[in-house]
């Protein structure tokens, strides 16, 4: 029996091995893969610059850089690897990062070692995936690891519910929306073919947009809020205001429609939560839900699993694993402080 070599640590750093961590820092390490740019998941990535080599896709650098500005492009333990290309270790073994359907750049990992064991994680994932990892050992995101967790809509019909809540609350004046990164692009993307109104947003989101836009999103034409022209547009009845990490939403009274765009998904039959007649929710999530995340671990052919238990649904995720999947033995991670 192969002994379990994957883990989370207290603080959400995943450790594959004794050599690789994702998304967080840990002693005596030497890489690191950055899964992606959420927040929750650029764990003391500071420290990981100084002292590791940081390996991610292409497009994960390039969000950073944009975001970072500074010295990224003059360093050189960054590494870009492509989705399917090898990424080899001193020891031998080598990793490689395939595509998760979660943002921009967001990635699932392998780690092939020498032996011929091979270990991942799951990064945070959406569903379906052209390409799921295989590997005897697994780090499952359990975001949404509760059976509670299933969603009876589809994400076409949260986007269209989406763009018609705009469509109709627009005729009372601007429409401001809150997504996070990533999910903004993709209300964008939603709203901006055939919206008729000027589309507003800070100079930050537009340079984070830029780089969408070279990695080929067709997202339509951003105004820059300071601007003559965005100025201008903003004294129209009409218009839609973005916002998303960093912008400043709320911090002033608005005039129009709010709306949030979350990954909450109660109710989980209908995407949309009104407050008030200006105040509406429209669950746009990014994740794989319950059911879709067993369907991942089965396509990953793990037969050990490990669930992320530093957040909500590790111990009903690792049970229901347990119960549901036959050959697959599921625990929740250690949360230990010290490296595994
Ligand atoms: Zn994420
Ligand atoms: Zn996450």
């Amino acid at each position: 029996m192969v002994k379990q070599i994957v883990d989370v640590l207290r603080d959400g750093t995943i450790c594959l091995g004794s050599s690789v961590t994702c998304d967080g820092f840990a002693e005596g390490f030497p890489i690191r893969v950055q899964t992606h740019v959420h927040d929750d998941h650029m764990i003391k990535f500071e420290t990981s610059k100084g002292l590791q080599d940081l390996v991610m896709r292409p497009e994960t650098y390039s969000l950073l850089v944009a975001e970072k500005n500074a010295d990224l492009e003059y360093r050189d333990n960054f590494h870009r690897l492509g989705c399917g290309k090898k990424f080899e270790l001193e020891d031998g073994s080598h990793l490689c990062l395939l595509p998760s359907n979660h943002m921009l750049g967001s990635c699932q990992v392998t780690l092939q070692r020498t032996d011929g064991l091979r270990i991942g994680y799951s990064g945070d994932f959406g569903w379906p995936l052209g390409k799921v990892i295989e590997v005897d050992q697994l780090v499952v995101d359990s975001t949404y690891g509760s059976p509670r967790s299933v969603r009876h809509y589809t994400q076409a019909a949260a986007e269209e519910c989406l763009s018609s809540l705009v469509f109709g609350q627009l005729r009372q004046g601007p429409v401001h929306i809150y997504a996070h990164r990533g999910t903004i692009e993709r209300v964008l993307h939603v709203l901006s073919d055939n919206i008729g109104v000027p589309i507003i947003a800070t100079a930050r989101l537009i340079k984070e947009v830029e780089v969408y836009q070279d990695y080929g999103l067709a997202a339509g034409e951003l105004l820059w809020a300071d601007s003559e022209v965005g100025q201008l547009a903003m004294q129209e009845k009409s218009f839609v205001h973005l916002y998303s990490k960093g912008d400043g939403f709320r911090n002033e009274p608005m005039d129009g429609t709010s709306i949030t765009c979350s990954a909450y998904m109660v109710p989980s039959n209908n995407p949309l939560l009104q407050y008030s007649d200006r105040a509406y929710r429209v669950s746009l999530s990014n994740h794989a839900d319950f059911n879709e995340t067993l369907a991942y671990i089965k396509a990953t052919g793990a037969k050990k699993v490990v669930t992320d238990n530093t957040r909500n649904h590790g111990c009903e995720l690792a049970l229901a694993i347990n119960q549901r999947l036959e050959g697959v033995f599921a625990s929740p991670s250690s949360n230990k402080r010290a490296p595994c």
